[in-house]
C-alpha cells in the first residue's frame, strides 16, 4: 500500500474497515471499507476507482490473477461432474448437455469472478496486505 494512501486513513477508519466481513463483502460484491457502496462497476468485472458511499480509494486494488485460477479450477471440476450426470447418469443427448454446460460455465464463471475477485480484494484491505519493503534498520546480525 502507497504511503499516500496510509496517510489518509484513519485509525477509527480502518477500525471501521475491519468491522466489515471481507467474506460477506465480497460474495456480496460490496465495497471492503464500508460495506454499502458498490465494488464492480456496472455489468463489468472492472473494479471501481472509488466507492460511491465512503469514497474509499478501490484505484490501487488489485487482485492479479488470483481469482481466475480458483474460478478455472473449480467451474471445470463442476463442469465435469455435471457432463458425467447429464450424459452419463440421465442419458441426455450429447448436444442437449453441451448446451447446459455452456450455460453453466459462462454465467457459473462471470459469477464466481465478481466473488472471487471481489473477496481477495477484500481480505487484502483487511489484513493490511501490501508488497514487502527493505528497510534500513538492518537484520538480526548488525
Ligand atoms: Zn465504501
Amino acid at each position: 500500500m502507497p504511503a499516500d494512501m496510509q496517510n489518509k486513513e484513519t485509525e477509527a477508519g480502518r477500525e471501521q474497515s475491519r468491522s466489515v466481513s471481507p467474506y460477506k463483502a465480497g460474495f456480496l460484491g460490496r465495497c471492503p471499507s464500508c460495506g454499502e457502496g458498490a465494488f464492480f462497476k456496472p455489468m463489468s468485472l472492472d473494479i471501481r476507482d472509488t466507492c460511491e458511499t465512503c469514497g474509499f480509494d478501490l484505484s490501487k486494488a488489485d487482485p492479479g490473477d488470483g481469482a481466475q485460477v480458483f474460478v478455472i479450477l473449480i467451474m471445470g471440476a463442476i463442469a465435469a461432474l455435471v457432463g458425467f450426470i447429464l450424459i452419463g447418469g440421465m442419458h441426455m443427448p450429447p448436444w442437449a448437455a453441451m448446451t447446459i454446460i455452456f450455460a453453466l460455465i459462462l454465467f457459473g464463471s462471470i459469477w464466481m469472478l465478481r466473488v472471487f475477485k471481489a473477496t481477495l480484494v477484500a481480505l487484502q484491505f483487511h489484513h493490511d496486505a501490501s508488497e514487502g519493503k527493505l528497510t534500513d534498520e538492518g537484520g538480526d546480525d548488525a
